[in-house]
């Protein structure tokens, strides 16, 4: 049994942070700035155009940028991928367990963490949110306040693609010493075997932030967390202030990558501090990474974390540590939306 600052360690320099389903043969610009006007929606990752065109739904009709971000989590949780929804893959006991966090333009905000058997937990965040005094609910807990409310209870069961990734998992029951550097020379390396029978790598958590046409903001973010984590591991992304901020007098901001290291330097509320100051949504996202950098620069190029944000004129920022970063825009302009890669501090 490994202990925990061990597993920890591994953990970040190893976890299987794939990038979502693009042919290597389609070209995506390399673009760290993104003007748009509003109404805009960004999600993180290829797979974030998916989420995107479930919060364009509403966003296109003139809705709240709440109800968007919301619906794109909603598709992400309703696809089989490795890292969202019960669908994706366990913890390294077998169980799919959730985070999610959601936030709106009152600094309104709900996140369940460690949650099973519920399909949608980005809506119990929500109902969270909105029917009680509180923010953040984990575990039994929030599953039970999920089956008050109506959430229907899925009995545990392994997607087949979670299925067979998590039997190669187990053969050797151990963390990998290869990094989540999407597009590196060491692309198929990082990828196998956690990639599907077509042969896409599919990673990860969905981040969406929303500025809608009002120009009020909000942000959603659901996750399963690292693949193959301690049972109980909760990562960034339910939490807020690291996973994801939204201050409507200023922007919006979410995360995806190496949870631990994200929560350690409380990386979207960074960003959006970043923004209060003068920077650009760019520059605040580069801020925020060089933090990561900064703390353990040798650390730092064995791992992935990726910011994007929307400032509340609608310019639109991104920044990795890593190249290989991908974020998706949709917007009057790009309607079926738009996916760029992020600049990074590491090539
Ligand atoms: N940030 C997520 C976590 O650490 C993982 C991811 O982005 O894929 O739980």
């Amino acid at each position: 049994m490994i202990d925990r600052r061990r597993f920890l360690f591994l953990s970040a320099l190893t976890v299987p942070l794939l990038s979502s389903r693009r042919s290597a043969a389609q070209k995506t610009d390399r673009v760290s700035t993104v003007k748009s006007k509003f109404p805009v929606v960004v999600s993180t990752w290829d797979s974030g155009i998916r989420a995107n065109a479930a919060a364009w739904n509403v966003l296109g009709k003139k809705g709240r940028a709440l109800d968007a971000v919301e619906q794109a989590a909603r598709s992400a949780e309703d696809e089989i991928s490795c890292c969202v929804g019960l669908g994706a893959y366990p913890d390294r006991d077998g169980f799919v367990t959730l985070d999610a966090s959601i936030m709106d333009e009152f600094a309104n905000c709900g996140s369940v963490a460690f949650v099973r058997h519920i399909k949608n937990p980005i809506s119990v965040a929500r109902k969270l949110m909105e029917t009680t005094p509180h923010v953040f609910l984990a575990g039994d807990g929030a599953e039970q306040f999920a089956i008050q409310n109506g959430f229907e209870r899925i009995p545990e069961k392994l997607s087949p693609e979670a299925q067979k990734a998590y039997k190669e998992w187990l053969k050797k029951s151990q963390y990998k010493s290869v990094i989540n550097i999407e597009n590196s020379k060491k692309r198929s390396e990082v990828i196998t075997p956690y990639r599907f029978d077509d042969g896409s790598p599919n990673h990860d958590t969905m981040g969406t932030i929303a500025l809608d046409a009002k120009g009020n903001l909000s942000g959603a973010c659901t996750t399963s967390g690292m693949a193959f984590k301690i049972h109980g591991r909760v990562g960034d992304s339910p939490i807020i202030g690291s996973g994801l901020f939204v201050d409507n007098e200023i922007g919006a901001a979410t995360s995806s990558g190496v949870g631990e290291e994200v929560i350690r330097i409380c990386g979207t509320h960074t960003v959006i501090e970043s923004m209060r100051h003068g920077m650009t949504p760019e520059n605040a996202c580069r801020e925020a990474v060089e933090r990561i950098v900064k703390r353990d620069p040798e650390k730092a190029k064995t791992l992935q974390v990726g910011f994007i944000a929307i400032g509340k004129n609608g310019k639109v920022g991104a920044y990795s540590v890593q190249k290989g970063f991908t974020y998706a825009v949709t917007n009057d302009e790009f309607p079926e939306g738009k996916v760029y890669e992020a600049e990074s501090r590491f090539e």
